[in-house]
């Protein structure tokens, strides 16, 4: 079967993902509505989050800094529509980030925390919170491989970071954590890691539940893991063009 590139072929492809979540979820007793699916629009255009948001998705992700800014600076206001930065994240690109982003779901060092929390301060003392500043809601990525150059802080410094960021950085509230799993291993084990992950940072925040893992590829592993948050492309988007 062929898709056509219209809007009915990509309500179908959402409306059919969206059941193979709910399905996944009732399967291993949880309610679909503690999921949030998050369609992941990097290197499309800015007019499909328009049509995936006329269609009533509210949740979109980007993975690089400056398309997210490029994205929200083009498209007009959209209601309700929340934009969540899932790619790696610099420290020189932090103050664009946070001007952009509802969530990060990347931060995975101290160095990135602190410089998102100063993103937020325009001047005023590191400690106290501006009033009219609301918190960025945050996660603690974490990574899965052996690779560091892959992202994410190593399962045994989550709690180290969460607390620093809890401890340090008032103007971020931490919700959880986030991975992508290894090409190289099978997904439901690489969660299992970070299901663990998740508990040790709850242990420092405990209401830091949110636990955003799963891609096209492997939501289903993801959502029986305990996922609340996954982040799907392709699946729903049909392939990325090229990025040029
Ligand atoms: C691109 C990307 C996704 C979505 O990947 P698909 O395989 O297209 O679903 C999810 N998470 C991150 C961090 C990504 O960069």
């Amino acid at each position: 079967m062929t898709d056509a590139p219209g809007a009915s072929a990509l309500g179908a492809r959402l409306a059919d993902i969206d059941e193979r979540i709910a399905d996944a979820a009732r399967s291993v007793g949880r309610a679909p509505s503690e999921i949030t699916r998050i369609v992941v629009t990097k290197f499309h255009p800015a007019s499909l989050v328009e049509r995936l948001h006329a269609l009533g998705v509210r949740d979109v992700g980007e993975n690089r800094q400056q398309d997210l800014t490029a994205k929200r600076a083009e498209l007009p206001p959209l209601d309700g529509l929340r934009w969540h930065f899932i790619g790696q994240l610099q420290t020189k690109k932090a103050r664009a980030v946070r001007a952009a982003a509802d969530v990060v779901h990347s931060v995975d060092r101290d160095r990135v925390a602190d410089a998102l929390h100063a993103a937020g301060q325009d001047g005023a003392p590191l400690d106290i919170p501006p009033l009219d500043v609301p918190p960025l809601d945050i996660l603690v990525q974490i990574n899965l491989t052996d690779d560091p150059a892959r992202g994410g802080a190593a399962p045994a410094d989550a709690a180290h970071l969460a607390e620093h960021i809890a401890e340090r950085c008032p103007s971020l509230r931490v919700r959880g954590v986030m991975a992508v799993a290894p090409l190289a291993e099978a997904p439901a084990a690489a969660f299992a890691r970070l299901h663990d992950a998740s508990a040790a940072v709850r242990r420092v925040v405990p209401d830091a539940g949110w636990i955003s893992a799963g891609m096209s590829g492997d939501y289903v592993e993801a959502i029986t893991a305990g996922a609340t948050h996954l982040r799907i492309g392709t699946a729903i988007t049909g392939p990325r063009p090229m990025h040029g």
